[in-house]
């Protein structure tokens, strides 16, 4: 634990003119403040800055230059490596920055840096629109949209990052600038898919679309027989479902709940999970190929967007977690029976994880191009996410994330994507793969232009040019 007997220089300058509010070890509200959802986490800041909008969050990245602290950004506070958190340092938590402005006739949001899921919904939802954000409230859109963004309408606007239209950003030398096609073009590109390198992102704008009243929403459940088939025609099913209908699956061990069929507890099998936002019969029919292959349970009904949303907070609580992931170039028969064993691996260890299958469909083009890793389009993401609660248990569930990805590797065929935001684990070889050379060079480039020194490393980092 840190020696937090000295308060860092300037810190009461800090507090006097800071509109949000400072917290330090001695406050009640520390403790609490400081947890990361992930508590592998156990960090303990010198200083939690929690700022009420763009002037706070200038002062606190000042102060924090001033001070020579680290500084930790956080917005909805869920990415698995804990990169909100950090031990001595400064965390600038956007949890009291969650306004959201929609413009229904431009059918547009503004969302502040600290937004989640739930907030950018309901308030969306009030003039019957919608936007791509993560599928459960709490993913705030400082780590989801600004890093890629697979959300219930990704079929029909793309990953979160491709809907922003304009943002607001606070650099390390604590300047705002204003962030479009028109003004600094070059941070309008790099900041839609690798913003936590570049500064603290205040506002965005995202472009939404209409959704009705009620969605078509929820899962199908098969058994691990009818799931090889599932997945076998998993890749063409999203390549050619119509845009209002978005996909994913979610191999899993199934609870002894009374809600799932009896013969499936404890046992491994495949959840699809669709979103259809379009005309209701239409709906039925683009289901029939999924229904045609038997679910052991048909949990897909007609809801409203948010009552869904929440619907999906169940599925994951604060605990502790590991995630990792690989991109295939599409699901061979190798990739599906290793996919099938490591579920079946997963039921061994008694713990609560997922294999989730992303297919990114036909990864629609962006209408400006942006900095989300070019090696993810048009491929499948396989997700390894693993729940537990015993720190004894913490090896054993890692290694169970670790060896499926490592078996996919190993039998590929594998594509060089990766999304940062599913995996816990740096690499920097591997991200410059994934971004190509030519969009790492001007990464590097563009760091060196707005943050030689680094002060934003706590994120999937990519180094200053030299
Ligand atoms: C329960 C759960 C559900 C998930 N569901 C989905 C899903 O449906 N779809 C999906 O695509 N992903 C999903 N993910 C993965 C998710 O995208 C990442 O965990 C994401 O980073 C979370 O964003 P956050 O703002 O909550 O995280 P944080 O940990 O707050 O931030 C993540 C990174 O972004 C940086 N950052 C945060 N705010 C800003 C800002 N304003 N400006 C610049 N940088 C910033 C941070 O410094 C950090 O490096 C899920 C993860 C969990 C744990």
């Amino acid at each position: 634990m840190t020696d937090h007997a000295t308060a860092p220089d300037g810190l009461d300058a800090l507090r006097a003119g800071f509109n949000g509010r400072v917290i330090l070890p001695t406050d009640p509200d520390y403790d609490q403040q400081r947890q990361h959802f992930n508590q592998v986490h156990d960090k303990h800041p010198a200083v939690i800055a929690v700022p009420a909008g763009t002037a706070d969050v200038v002062a606190a990245v000042k102060f924090a230059r001033t001070a020579d602290l680290e500084i930790a950004v956080s917005s909805g506070g869920k990415h698995g490596a804990g990169f909100s958190r950090i031990e001595g340092g400064i965390v600038i938590d956007l949890s009291g920055m969650r306004a959201v402005k929609v413009d229904p006739d431009e059918q547009t949001a503004w969302l502040q840096g600290g937004a989640n899921g739930g907030d950018l919904q309901a308030e969306a939802l009030v003039h019957g629109l919608a936007g791509v954000i993560g599928w459960m409230r709490g993913t705030g859109v400082g780590g989801v949209n600004l890093h890629g963004g697979f959300g219930m309408l990704s079929s029909k606007l793309g990953m979160g990052a491709d809907t922003i239209l304009e943002l607001e950003l606070v650099t390390a030398e604590g300047a705002v600038l204003r962030v479009s096609p028109e003004e600094n073009p070059d941070l309008f590109w790099a900041l839609r898919g690798a913003a936590a390198n570049f500064g603290i992102v205040t506002w965005v704008k995202q472009r939404l679309c209409p959704v009705p009243d009620e969605v078509l929403a929820g899962s199908l459940l098969y058994d691990v027989e009818q799931a090889a088939k599932v997945l076998g025609m998993l890749d063409r099913y999203t390549l050619e479902a119509p845009e209002d209908l978005t996909v994913f699956g979610s191999y899993t061990v199934v609870p002894a709940d009374p809600d799932y069929p009896a013969e499936l507890h404890g046992k491994p099998a495949l959840a699809i999970t669709i979103v259809h936002i379009g005309d209701p019969d239409q709906a039925e029919e683009d289901l029939h190929p999924l229904r045609e292959l038997q679910p052991a349970l048909d949990a897909i009904e007609s809801i409203g967007l948010y009552d869904f949303i929440c619907s999906m907070d169940q599925y994951v609580a604060p605990g502790r977690m590991f995630w990792d992931m690989i991109e295939l170039s599409g699901l061979s028969e190798q990739a599906i029976g290793i996919v099938e064993r490591g579920a079946a691996a997963l039921a061994e260890t008694g713990l609560h994880g997922e294999i989730i299958l992303v297919p990114w469909g036909r990864g629609r083009d962006p209408e400006f191009p942006n900095a989300v890793t070019t090696g993810m389009r048009g491929d499948c993401s396989i997700v390894t996410g693993i729940f537990w609660e015993d720190p004894a248990d913490d090896e054993r569930a890692r290694a169970w994330g670790r060896s499926v990805i490592a078996e996919l590797r190993a039998d590929g065929p594998v594509a060089d994507g990766v999304y940062g935001n599913m995996t816990d684990l740096q690499d920097v070889d591997r991200d410059r793969r994934s971004y190509g050379e030519d969009d790492w060079r001007r990464l590097t480039e563009l760091k060196a232009k707005y943050d030689p020194d680094n002060v934003f490393h706590l994120n999937h980092n990519i180094p200053p040019a030299t």
